[in-house]
């Protein structure tokens, strides 16, 4: 038996609770894994308060990360005592994820935990840091150099907008910061933001062109945000975007696009091809300065991440929530 969080749905409901789960009911998969930490994202606050369809199969265990050690394979690329990392793939939406003391899994889906890394700090980068790497590895592939201007970054204060605003910080570029919360202005400042601006500034329909100010954006917010940021992009700037925390909707035009070749850029973490996802956490090793990582997260247990993911959704949590599960 291990303790995880269940989430069932059934005629009493949506709910989700700390339950005792039985070996036999994990999953299908050809490695199983003890499970040291898993962490809160976005997705996760989802899943687990039901505020939006990410579970697809019941009775699940949520959580998008992991980090743990090998406990028995059949893959022959992973043998028992291996440090493992996972992000994604389906993990607590269509597969039985993290926020368990075990886990079973398709070796394909993992990653070995890097050199750089103590699995608390994996998973204290988790999905949201992984993610916000990629939008990092966008701009730089369509050529946005720390000196061509200011990047700005939506949701700062959450966990994407946290991690990206220390990577870029780290790699020479200038970042202004967009939140909701002016009381958080310190943190985003010792992250790395040379400005905060009011999100309020950002979220009301807009014009389809303003004022040219950004070389690149990374977006987590979408709607309103997401047009406003691609309307204000200067010319050939590049936006990258990953999240709706704001909306799904995009209610923009064209004329960033066709006027000033601003360049919009999809970022998806979930189906990131592994090769990808490896250049990534390598590019953390490097460029993610690890003593901002003690500023951007905390820890809570299996029982408070219940609680947790409500206030997330509420807007009320600041950077990484680790999970520890044990
Ligand atoms: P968090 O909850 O940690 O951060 C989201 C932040 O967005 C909040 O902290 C808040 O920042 C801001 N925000 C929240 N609600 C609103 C609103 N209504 N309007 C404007 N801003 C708002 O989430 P994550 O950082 O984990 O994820 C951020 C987004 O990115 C989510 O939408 C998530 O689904 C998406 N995502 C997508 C991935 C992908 O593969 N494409 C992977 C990971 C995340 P502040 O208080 O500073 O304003």
């Amino acid at each position: 038996m291990f303790k995880g969080i269940l989430i069932e749905k059934d005629d009493a409901g949506y709910r989700a609770a700390v339950k005792e789960i039985d070996d036999s009911q994990l999953p299908e998969g050809d490695v199983t894994v003890r499970v040291d930490y898993s962490s809160l994202n976005y997705k996760d606050g989802l899943a687990i308060t039901g505020k939006g369809p990410v579970v697809r199969k019941f009775p699940m265990v949520p959580g998008i990360d992991i980090a743990g050690t090998v406990e028995a394979s059949d893959n022959a690329e992973y043998k028992v005592g291996d440090r493992v990392v996972l992000n994604g793939w389906g993990v607590g939406e269509t597969h039985w994820g993290g926020l368990a003391q075990r886990a079973r899994l398709k070796g394909d889906w993992l990653v070995p935990l890097p050199a750089a890394f103590s699995a608390k700090q994996a998973v204290s980068i988790g999905t949201a840091g992984y993610t916000a790497m990629l939008c990092v590895l966008a701009l730089e592939k369509q050529g946005v150099k720390p000196g061509d201007g200011e990047i700005v970054v939506t949701g700062a204060a959450g966990g994407v907008g946290s991690v990206a605003i220390a990577v870029l910080n780290k790699l020479g570029y200038t970042v202004v910061a967009v939140s909701g919360r002016p009381e958080e202005t310190d943190y985003l400042k010792q992250l790395g933001a040379a400005e905060v601006l009011d999100r309020s500034l950002f979220s009301a329909p807009g014009k389809p062109l303003g004022k040219e100010r950004w070389a690149g954006a990374v977006d987590v917010v979408g709607s309103h945000t997401l047009a406003n940021i691609c309307a204000t992009t200067r010319y050939r700037g590049v936006v990258t975007a990953c999240g709706l925390a704001g909306g799904m909707d995009l209610p923009a035009s064209v004329a960033p696009f066709i006027l000033r070749g601003v360049t919009l850029v999809g970022i998806d973490s979930v189906m990131c091809p592994r090769p990808d996802r490896l250049v990534a956490w390598q590019r953390l090793a490097r460029d993610l300065d690890i003593a901002k990582l003690d500023l951007i997260t905390h820890e809570v247990s299996l029982a408070e991440a219940i609680p947790t993911a409500a206030q997330l959704m509420d807007g009320k949590v600041r950077g990484r929530v680790v999970v520890d599960v044990n």
